[in-house]
């Protein structure tokens, strides 16, 4: 066949038109597939378990060197860990955080305050809002604090990284979906523990989808409604249980994205140095500024106790890296996190796409994370003075 009639052989086929059932085949076929992934990077056990740490990783945490974190395994009182015929120390993940609860009193929530709520948000994709919700859960619930994780987008990839198979092991009757719908009127219906202790999570699959229309159509039919304020109000009880309450968002102006923003004491936007992700994030505060000033009309209050802007996925050999960097600095000025998260080379399997760097913690790849759990636990730490001051303002009005 000379190369002109087999050009025009693949036209052929490439012309064949492509049906919307032929859709319904792709999905199967990756179903299948999805199914076939998941159980070979979940095995043997088919669900995950949480890591063991070592000394480094102890003495991150509590601000100890090493001797002293041997000196207080052996003398008794804290959780020894056990010592493995390779001699070295393993801590467990309860080891760890009773550690935490017994030596970082000081960090931990005060009595009288109440859970302080992290809105992740960014209308794009891919940007490392999901891995920022499950890293700063993690890194919270070891330095002691009880963290409620509500994945708030129908892709479920916080669902997934926290063990559960969205589609297959969740209902929409088990998402934030009747919370959205108004058969329920507080959260903790949803709520499920995870494998990790201390992270516990309301998760999402595809059919919280449904959301989008649940919601504005309320908005239609019942006056009083006000759609903004579902999440917020349906975790009033969360807010005395838990210390920190992280939601994951979808990535895209949403009526859940905007209920999270609402419900939120402090707004984290993940943000890779590169020019394009620079430009749509500057949409994202335009368009939520127009929308606050409609929901301004509607009384809408909102404040937040913080606003970060973190640099992810910093890859520092690309020379777009320094220049976009000036571009963020000049345009968000001090809301920009004082620590960067690094590009890193993908952890050697593609299990690491199932788990964070926690998931299988070695040193040098927690790092830029510790710290940046270190810099929110601050900024939370305030929010609770905060909280506290008020209330006794207010306490202080009404005598
Ligand atoms: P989003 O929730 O904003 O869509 P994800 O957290 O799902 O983003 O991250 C998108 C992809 O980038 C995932 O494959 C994730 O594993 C990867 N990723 C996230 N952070 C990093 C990082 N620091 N280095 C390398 N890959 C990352
Ligand atoms: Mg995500």
């Amino acid at each position: 066949m000379d190369t002109n009639a087999s050009v025009e052989a693949l036209r052929l086929v490439a012309r064949q038109p492509i049906t919307l059932d032929s859709f319904m085949e792709i999905e199967a076929r990756c179903q299948k597939l999805v199914d076939r992934v998941r159980a070979a990077l979940l095995a043997p056990t088919a669900r995950k378990t949480a890591p063991t740490f070592g000394t480094a990783q102890m003495m991150a945490i509590q601000g100890l060197d090493a001797k002293q974190v041997d000196y207080r395994a052996k003398k008794g009182g804290l959780p020894g860990g056990s010592v493995p015929s390779s001699s070295r120390r393993v801590f467990s993940l309860a080891d760890v955080r009773g550690w935490s609860q017994a030596l970082r009193k000081n960090r931990l929530r005060p009595e009288g305050a109440e859970a302080v709520v992290l809105a992740i948000e960014n209308f794009k994709g891919g940007v490392s809002k999901t891995t920022t919700a499950i890293t700063l859960a993690q890194g919270l619930s070891m330095r002691g604090h009880n963290v409620l994780v509500i994945d708030a987008d129908p892709q479920g990839s916080a669902t997934t990284l926290l063990g559960f198979i969205p589609d297959v092991e969740i209902t929409m009757e088990e998402t934030v979906l009747p919370l959205c719908r108004g058969d329920q009127e507080s959260i903790e219906y949803a709520i499920r523990t995870t494998y990790w202790d201390g992270i516990d999570l309301v998760p999402a699959t595809a059919d919280l989808h449904a959301a989008e229309f649940e919601l504005p159509a309320r908005q239609m039919n019942a006056r009083n409604f006000k759609f903004w304020e579902v999440l917020h109000n349906g975790i009033d009880n969360a807010r005395i249980k838990y210390d920190v309450i992280i939601i994951d968002t979808p990535p895209s102006l949403s009526y859940l994205a905007i209920n999270a923003l609402m419900a939120a004491d402090g707004l984290i936007m993940p943000l890779p140095p590169s020019a394009l992700d620079f430009l749509s994030s500057s949409q994202f505060w335009g368009i939520i500024s127009s929308m606050a000033e409609t929901m301004k009309k509607h009384g809408a209050r909102k404040e937040f106790d913080f606003v970060d802007v973190l640099l992810s996925k910093v890859d520092p050999d690309d020379t777009a890296t320094p220049i976009v960097r000036d571009w963020i600095a000049a345009a968000y000025g001090e809301k920009v996190v004082p620590v960067e998260i690094p590009l890193t080379a993908t952890a050697g399997s593609a299990s690491a796409e199932f788990g964070t760097v926690y998931d299988q913690p070695r040193k040098r790849a927690t790092q830029a994370y510790d710290r940046l759990v270190e810099y929110v636990e601050d900024q939370i730490g305030t929010a609770w003075a905060r909280q506290l001051s008020d209330a006794k303002s207010t306490a202080g009005v009404a005598a």
